[in-house]
């Protein structure tokens, strides 16, 4: 049984970067029905039941049978990548990246400066709904930017999410209608570096 854990922060904490009805809706709202599905999908397979959702991603293709594959895919990707999607932000932004972690982005993209400008553009030029993600490889020594459609998870492709960003329409609509160039800027100024740190040195986020 999957549970949709509270958030870490009040609903209005990241006002006005992210409103508090967004916040409302997009937890209370999208991610429980995320949870429930997936929840609705496994009762057909109990021998699934105590695997965690980051092993259900991770060996989507092989251990997930076929007739739930889907489900899994969409609301399990929902419940993973929102989870971490909450985590990673806090009010007024948390730290920037330092040690190994920098080291890999200035290895990887140029800088800091280039890997934020290379993520922006990704995540503002997603056709429809998805997400953008840096993403380890599963040995943790190289770094990708990785758009994905719906709620695929980079887990099912042999990388490990450090950070991740919800370009679907649902994550800014109702404060930024059509501007999701404005909602991009406003979510680097909540991200926590300090949690992406924790996700790249312990090899992924997992729940
Ligand atoms: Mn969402």
């Amino acid at each position: 049984m999957f549970v949709l854990d509270p958030l870490p922060y009040e609903f209005k904490a990241l006002e006005p970067h992210i409103d508090t009805q967004t916040m409302e809706i997009h937890h209370d709202k999208h991610h429980a029905a995320y949870v429930n599905n997936l929840n609705k999908a496994i009762e057909a397979h109990p021998e699934l039941g105590g695997k965690t959702v980051t092993e259900l991603l991770t060996h989507l293709d092989t251990e997930v049978p076929e007739d739930i594959r889907t489900a899994v895919r969409n609301h399990g990707g929902g419940h993973y990548n929102h989870s971490l999607f909450w985590q990673l932000l806090t009010p007024g932004g948390a730290a920037s990246p330092e040690g190994k972690l920098s080291e890999m982005i200035d290895k990887t993209f140029g800088g800091y400066t280039e890997f934020k400008d290379k993520f922006t553009k990704e995540a503002t030029g997603l056709f429809g709904s998805g997400w953008v993600f840096l993403s380890a490889d599963s040995d943790g020594e190289g770094l990708h930017i990785q758009a994905m459609a719906n709620q695929d998870s980079p887990l099912s492709h042999g990388h490990k999410p450090v950070l991740g960003i919800d370009v679907w329409e649902h994550a800014y609509y109702l404060k930024y209608q059509n501007k999701r160039a404005d909602y991009i800027a406003a979510w680097w100024s909540a991200v926590n570096w300090t949690e992406a740190m924790k996700n790249f040195e312990a090899g992924g986020f997992n729940i």
